[in-house]
């Protein structure tokens, strides 16, 4: 028998396809001024891996462009590449293969850019993301090295949002010292800067109709930051119901980046090239980071499937008002966490005594011993404890913050982002509030930390 198929009614199975279909569509359309993830990631990373001696303490490592380290390793890259896509196909269910047409070769490259597009062309990423060499500042820190501002738009291919407003970067030089924490702190952020973006068959771009990822498997396909949504979110622990009716829900491929990455990264580190092994490390890290994020990694917290029902079966009868309340609910509790999450951070940067039990969780206070890293840990453990960690979570946010912002159908939290400070308003109207949602988050900045420093511990050993 067909496990997807479930025996009795097919209107129900097309009820819920429908509600989910719409909802998807809401959360992917709020990437259009939302930030769709913890926003900031590397205000987190900073911390968790300042935790593990081992890797804050090694040595500098030099700075490389990625035309040097092409034109080193290329030719060593075709067979671990061809090993990866092997791997992908074997162990990543749903995987859209890469077309073989994409296939990196070294040999025959005419010069440094043909190389770089083949490259480029082989991870499936979007083609347009400068990749220059930059650090991130800390925005606590006050920077005494000399090293030249850069323009947002050399890192990113984004337009402004809030939270890459309040970075500051700085441009590295190739063959320069940085330290392997600093490299990748500033690269867990930048899958978010539009690595991901335009990748489908159906979003319009000259990549997405090469790439072989088939149609965008939920949320609207013209919308530019909501297309990198399925490569940054993994849905694992929904009912079979779920995935029997809506099966797009299976095509969500986090697993596969955070392989990739992890594979190059070893690959440069075990040939001598550790700026790019801690670059890649830390793109890894982004999109295990991401499945912390208890709404990356559960389509509707606290939203039953019965109630899913429940709320289709009035809107087949007529009463389309408690679906569209319950999309926006959940749209508007996601954004809000994020925004909380994101101001509460920057805050505890600037004065660590305003969120000590974040930064403590980051660290791993109280815990004896990180977890081992394996290719098992994103879809079994990590997206599992923050699926198992949802309902809750989105009850709190329902209680502690303002009504306006979480329980308000009417209210748009992604359209009036701007200038929102959760934190900073929480602290100063309802501090004890506050502090019940620093607690209810503290458990999902502890998984960050932990699965960060697991990524990091496991690729040491690499080192050449
Ligand atoms: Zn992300």
């Amino acid at each position: 028998m067909d496990p997807t198929r479930i025996p009795g009614d097919p209107s129900a199975t097309s009820f819920v396809r429908r509600l989910l279909q719409l909802a998807l569509c809401a959360a992917c359309a709020l990437g259009a001024t939302g930030a769709l993830a913890w926003s900031r990631h590397a205000l987190a990373t900073g911390p968790a891996l300042a935790a593990l001696p081992e890797f804050a303490g090694l040595p500098a490592v030099k700075v490389e462009s990625l035309a040097s380290f092409l034109a080193a390793e290329g030719a060593s890259l075709e067979q671990v590449l061809a090993d990866e896509e092997r791997w992908a196909r074997e162990h990543v269910p749903t995987y859209p293969p890469r077309p073989d047409a994409l296939r990196f070769t070294a040999a025959g490259a005419s010069d440094a850019a043909e190389l770089r597009r083949r490259f480029v062309a082989a991870l499936r990423i979007a083609p347009d993301l400068p990749l220059a060499l930059f650090l991130q500042r800390d925005p606590g820190a006050t920077a005494s090295d000399g090293r030249p501002p850069l323009a947002e738009r050399e890192v990113t291919t984004l337009p402004r949002d809030a939270s890459i407003e309040a970075s500051r970067f700085v441009a590295l030089r190739e063959g320069e010292p940085v330290r392997p924490i600093e490299v990748a702190t500033t690269a867990s952020d930048e899958p978010d800067y539009g690595l991901d973006l335009g990748l489908w068959e159906d979003n319009g771009t000259p990549q997405g109709r090469i790439y072989g990822f088939g149609k965008q498997p939920f949320g609207n396909p013209a919308l530019d930051f909501g297309t990198q949504a399925p490569l940054h979110m993994g849905f694992y622990h929904e009912a079979r119901i779920i995935y029997a009716a809506a099966g797009f829900l299976k095509r969500t491929y986090p697993e596969y980046r955070i392989h990739l990455w992890r594979t190059l990264a070893r690959h440069a580190l075990a040939t001598g090239h550790d700026y790019w092994g801690w670059r890649f490390a830390g793109w890894a890290m982004h999109y295990v980071q991401d499945l912390t994020q208890p709404y990356h990694a559960r389509v509707l917290p606290d939203v039953s499937t019965v109630r899913m029902l429940w709320i289709n079966g009035l809107y087949m009868a007529g009463w389309p008002s408690a679906r569209e309340h319950a999309v926006t609910l959940v749209s508007n509790r996601h954004l809000a966490l994020e925004n909380f999450e994101r101001t509460a951070l920057e805050a505890g940067h600037r004065d660590r005594r305003v969120v000590p039990a974040w930064f403590d969780a980051l660290a791993g206070a109280g815990v004896a011993a990180d977890p081992e890293w394996s290719d098992d840990s994103p879809r079994r453990v990590v997206s599992l404890r923050a699926a198992d960690a949802a309902d809750a979570l989105d009850r709190t946010l329902a209680a502690t913050l303002p009504a306006h912002y979480v329980d308000d159908p009417s209210f748009d939290f992604g359209a009036s982002e701007h200038g929102i400070d959760l934190f900073a308003s929480l602290a100063r109207d309802d501090a004890g509030a506050r502090d019940a949602l620093v607690r209810a988050i503290a458990p999902r900045m502890a998984d960050f930390g932990a699965y960060t420093r697991a990524v990091a511990r496991s690729l040491l050993a690499a080192r050449r």
